[in-house]
């Protein structure tokens, strides 16, 4: 589990911003799953065994796109919809346009 001290020291590489811990529950293998996402840039960390990967490419595209498909909802509402648009940006840019147009109705729709 990552520990509160060690989040007043790190930042986002991308942007220095803060970071915000999210815990997830994986119903299926009955764990929990952590990650951290800027406060400022909405970029998304993974942590793994218990250590961030703070490494701007690491979930980006198409990788970041199914991490959220697979998490979107158990972000706060607040959250999600702030984060939403910035995936929104980001994606325009990096994904192929076709995959694009599936992605923005399948996965930032609510619906
Ligand atoms: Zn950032």
């Amino acid at each position: 589990m990552i520990s509160q001290d060690l989040l007043y020291i790190i930042c986002c590489p991308a942007c220095k911003g803060y970071l915000e811990l999210f815990k997830f529950r994986d119903f299926g293998k009955q764990t929990i799953m952590e990650s951290l996402v800027c406060k400022d840039c909405f970029k998304i960390y993974r942590v793994v065994d218990d250590i961030p990967v703070m490494i701007t490419d690491d979930l980006s595209g198409e990788k970041e796109v199914v991490f959220i498909k697979k998490w979107k909802q158990q972000f706060p509402m607040d959250v999600w919809e702030k984060l939403k648009v910035k995936l929104n940006e980001r994606w325009e840019k990096e994904l192929p346009k076709n995959l694009w147009k599936i992605v923005k109705e399948r996965v930032l729709n609510d619906d």
